[in-house]
């Protein structure tokens, strides 16, 4: 796996290509970007036939040690490895702990083991069950056993934050161990785990010491939405980001609202997991971004009643901000807040409107339908909402890392700032 960058502003965003992933190494990934999100290998509410009406997808796939870590025997004698059991053919896959949106209690971590949640319940992982399921499940690319506990409740103390790092640094080397002496792991990379919480000098220490492990990249744990502010995560990443070697890529786990991704990708973020666009299909929206930087304002859309955050020089974007619409709508219990990015289907007033989800967006679900039949697949609850909706919302988040990219690369960050986060900096 070979990172090549194209550019790097220093102690800031990095543009570039991630070559040679997976055991074949045909496959590349263009960064920043976005993994594929699955549950058990499957992209939720999609069979493979409809995921592949989009093009192009993510080359490399995310697969969740919780979501399959019950089914160990099985897959110990299927003995093919979970791309085939799955039938996921030309894609890599990357196999991290934790389903970014199953609810992880907290208390169920030892010095030797961590706990993950499966549909049956707790599944108790040493290091040796751990390596064990990735021999059976033979990814290209893997993140090692890693102590994250570090988010959940309020405070966590300094010597809880450096018993995480010391822990998440011996599974490291535990899995190093093993998988060097597994001939089913030939070829796959390990990504380290970096933890330490809000704590600054636990997270240089954590970067440091995986750094000089022999790991193929990193995973930056512990920054979930809600476990931090936006500023004081932005901080540590980037004092993280300096410590980790420039050709490995950086993973952020938890991370998927646009416009933190941005705030992300500034600080030196490559790359972000997919699980957003499932979100939002969830709540019965679609995503609706803007992503034509050419077009001049009023054709596209942005009119003086379109909301747009004016943020003094140095100031912060307040994760609290939401403009009109987002706080009008009506959320179902449990129902992750509704972003600026979204429209609510299940609103009435789209009871009769013909027209595509997004004009010009050319997947499946808005070349051949309207947002009056979404509004009514939605209020008659017909499984087949989720499925245009993911569609849709799959598509429109693969482009906009693209948008981003190209913004990136012609120096058009702050307009793509203002035009698809609607966020402008005011001096
Ligand atoms: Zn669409």
């Amino acid at each position: 796996m070979k990172l090549e960058l194209s550019r790097v502003v220093q102690g800031g965003y990095r543009l570039g290509v991630l070559r040679e992933i997976g055991r074949a190494s045909t496959s590349s990934l263009e960064v920043p970007g976005c993994l594929l999100y699955t549950r058990c290998g499957t992209v939720p509410h999609l069979t493979q036939d409809t995921l592949h009406t989009l093009s192009p997808l993510p080359s490399v796939t995310q697969l969740t040690l919780s979501t399959v870590a019950e089914h160990q025997e099985v897959l110990e004698e299927y003995k093919d490895g979970f791309k085939k059991f799955a039938g996921l053919h030309d894609t890599v896959l990357y196999c991290s702990l934790h389903d970014p949106l199953t609810p992880r209690p907290a208390g169920h971590v030892t010095n030797k083991t961590v706990s993950v949640w499966g549909s049956g319940g707790r599944i108790e992982l040493t290091v040796g069950r751990f390596m064990a399921l990735q021999k059976a499940l033979r990814p290209d690319l893997y993140q090692s056993m890693a102590d994250g506990e570090t988010w959940q409740g309020d405070a966590t103390s300094r010597k809880r934050l450096r018993k995480s790092v010391d822990r998440t640094l011996a599974h490291l080397d535990e899995c190093l161990l093993i998988h060097q002496q597994t001939a089913e792991l030939q070829g796959a990379e390990v990504l380290g785990v970096v933890e330490g919480g809000d704590s600054l000098e636990e997270r240089l220490r954590s970067a440091r010491e995986t750094a000089k492990r022999p790991v193929g990249g990193f995973c930056l744990d512990g920054f979930q939405t809600g476990s931090m502010d936006g500023p004081l995560r932005t901080q540590l990443i980037s004092a993280v980001a300096v410590e980790l070697p420039e050709d490995k890529p950086r993973l952020l786990q938890g991370v998927g609202r646009p416009d933190e991704v941005v705030a992300c990708v500034e600080a030196g973020v490559d790359l972000f997991e997919s699980f957003f666009p499932f979100q939002v299909t969830e709540r019965g929206c679609a995503l609706t971004f803007d992503l034509d930087l050419s077009l001049d304002p009023e054709r596209a859309g942005i009119t003086p009643s379109t909301p747009v955050l004016e943020l003094e020089l140095g100031e912060e974007l307040d994760e609290t901000w939401q403009p009109e619409r987002g706080r009008d709508a009506e959320l179902e219990d449990g129902a992750e807040t509704m972003t600026p990015f979204e429209m609510d289907l299940k609103d009435t007033k789209y009871r009769g409107d013909f027209r595509p989800l997004v004009e010009g967006c050319g997947c499946y679900c808005c070349t051949n339908h309207q947002r009056a039949y979404l509004h009514h697949l939605l209020v008659t609850n017909e499984l087949l909402a989720g499925v245009l909706l993911m569609l849709h919302n799959t598509a429109q988040y693969t482009a906009f890392f693209r948008a981003l990219r190209a913004a990136l690369a012609n120096d058009q960050l702050e307009l793509f700032k203002t035009r698809v986060l609607r966020i402008k900096r005011v001096v």
